[in-house]
C-alpha cells in the first residue's frame, strides 16, 4: 500500500514535562468538541481524492511564471489587501474592485464570512451533504449549524430550506454551485428564492465553474446579500492558495475589516494574475476535463452495482452495491486514491472520483472493473 512511511518528525524519548497544566479546560468548548479536518497523506501515483487539475501547467506559462517569481522583493511584505491582482480581477469580471477580496484558498473566505457575520447564536443554512467546512468553520466560530438533506434527485429540498429560513433567520446561507460531493448544479430558480427569501447572506460558492461555466455574477447587481465564490485551486493553482469573493461594497467593507492585512503572499499575487494573463490555456484544459468527465461517466454508467450521478464539476459521485471501504483499498492497494463515503446521511457507500488525465482515468476504470468482475456479479 501506498501509506506515508510511520515514524517521520516524531520524538524518539518523550522528556517528561516539569509543569502540568490542564489546557483542555481554556479552549473553547465548540472547539474541543470539533474533530481535526483530516487530509489524506497518502503518496500515490494516481491522485484522484482531491478534485485538483492533473493536468501540468503548459511550459511556455511556467517560464512565464518562473521569469517573473524572479523579481519579486523578497524582503518586503507583499501588497495589503492585493490591489493590483483585484484590479485585473475587476476588469476580468466588469465589477468594481471595492466590491472583491482575495483570500487565502476560498476556505479563507468562508472563515471570514463566518467571523464577520455569524456569531454565538446566529444560525448558519446549509443543505446536505455539501463541502463540509461550512459546517466546520461556523461551529468553529460558535454559531448553530442546521443542515437540510437535499431531495431524492440531490437537488434542494426548497420548501424545507424556506421553512428554516423563516423559522430560524439564518444570518448565512451557503450553496455550493455544482455542489461538492455529488457534482450537480441545483435548480436555478430554487437558489433565486432562497436568496429572495433570505433575511440573511447566501453564499453561492462557484469553486466549480470552470466545469459548469454557469454563474449567479449577473444576480449581483440585483441582490447585495448576495455573495459568490470563486477559487483558482480546481484549475490547476490549487499550491497557490488564491480564492475571491464578489459581493456588495457595503458587506465588503466590513469583511475586509476581518481579513488579515497580508494574507496573500506576494508570490501567490504574482502568480494569480498571471493566470489571468493565460486564462485560455486553463480554459483549454478545463474542456478537456469536461470531456474526460463525460467519457468517465458513460463507463462508470455501464459497470454493474455503479450508480453515477451526472456531474458539472470535475469529479463524480457515485454509489456502489458494494462495500465503499473494500473498493477504496483495492483501488490504493493499486495506487490509486479517490474519496470514500461510507455513510452520508441516509446514503451508504458512495463514493467520489476526480477527473483525470485520460491515463489516470483509464487505470482507475480498469482497477474499478477489475473489483467488480473478482466480486462473481
Ligand atoms: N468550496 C468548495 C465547494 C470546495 O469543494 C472547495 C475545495 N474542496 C473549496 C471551496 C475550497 O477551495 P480553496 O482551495 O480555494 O480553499
Amino acid at each position: 500500500m501506498f501509506r506515508k512511511p510511520a515514524g517521520i518528525g516524531t520524538c524518539p524519548r518523550k522528556k517528561k514535562q516539569r509543569y502540568s497544566m490542564d489546557i483542555s479546560r481554556l479552549i473553547r468548548k465548540e472547539i474541543r468538541a470539533q474533530k481535526p479536518y483530516a487530509v489524506e497523506e497518502l503518496s500515490c501515483p494516481i491522485k484522484l481524492d482531491a478534485n485538483e487539475n492533473s493536468y501540468v501547467l503548459p511550459a511556455d506559462i511556467r517560464d512565464d511564471l518562473l521569469g517573473r517569481l524572479k523579481n519579486i522583493e523578497l524582503n518586503r511584505y507583499p501588497e495589503a489587501g492585493s490591489p493590483t491582482l483585484r484590479a485585473r480581477m475587476a476588469a476580468h469580471f466588469d465589477v468594481p474592485a471595492e466590491e472583491i477580496i482575495v483570500g487565502n484558498g476560498s476556505d479563507e473566505l468562508i472563515q471570514i464570512l463566518c467571523a464577520t457575520l455569524a456569531g454565538p447564536s446566529a444560525t448558519v443554512l446549509a443543505p446536505f451533504p455539501t463541502f463540509v467546512m461550512y459546517r466546520i468553520t461556523a461551529l468553529n466560530c460558535g454559531c448553530r449549524v442546521v443542515e437540510v438533506p437535499l431531495d431524492d434527485r440531490f437537488d434542494l429540498d426548497l420548501a424545507a430550506m424556506l421553512a428554516v429560513i423563516r423559522k430560524d433567520q439564518p444570518v448565512l446561507t451557503f450553496l455550493s454551485y455544482p455542489n461538492n460531493p455529488t457534482g450537480n448544479c441545483f435548480d436555478a430558480g430554487k437558489i433565486e428564492e432562497i436568496i429572495s427569501a433570505s433575511p440573511g447572506v447566501v453564499v453561492v460558492d462557484e469553486a466549480y465553474f470552470p466545469f459548469s461555466r454557469q454563474t449567479f455574477i449577473p444576480m449581483l447587481k440585483k441582490h447585495d446579500n448576495l455573495v459568490i465564490l470563486r477559487t483558482l485551486s480546481k484549475l490547476g493553482f490549487a499550491a497557490i492558495r488564491v480564492g475571491f469573493l464578489l459581493g456588495s461594497r457595503t458587506l465588503v467593507g466590513e469583511l475586509n475589516k476581518v481579513r488579515l492585512p497580508y494574507n496573500i503572499n506576494s508570490l501567490s499575487q504574482i502568480m494569480a494574475t498571471c493566470y489571468l494573463d493565460h486564462e485560455q490555456a486553463f480554459e483549454d484544459q478545463s474542456d478537456r476535463v469536461r470531456a474526460g468527465r463525460e467519457y468517465l461517466f458513460s463507463r462508470l454508467a455501464l459497470m454493474k452495482g455503479i450508480r453515477p450521478l451526472k456531474s458539472a464539476a470535475n469529479f463524480l459521485f457515485f454509489c456502489c452495491d458494494f462495500d465503499s471501504y473494500r473498493i477504496y483499498d483495492y483501488l490504493l492497494d493499486q495506487g490509486i486514491l479517490i474519496k470514500n463515503f461510507p455513510i452520508l446521511g441516509d446514503l451508504r457507500n458512495c463514493m467520489r472520483v476526480t477527473v483525470g488525465n485520460p491515463g489516470e482515468n483509464e487505470e482507475f476504470l480498469r482497477a474499478l472493473q477489475e473489483f467488480i468482475a473478482k466480486q462473481g456479479v
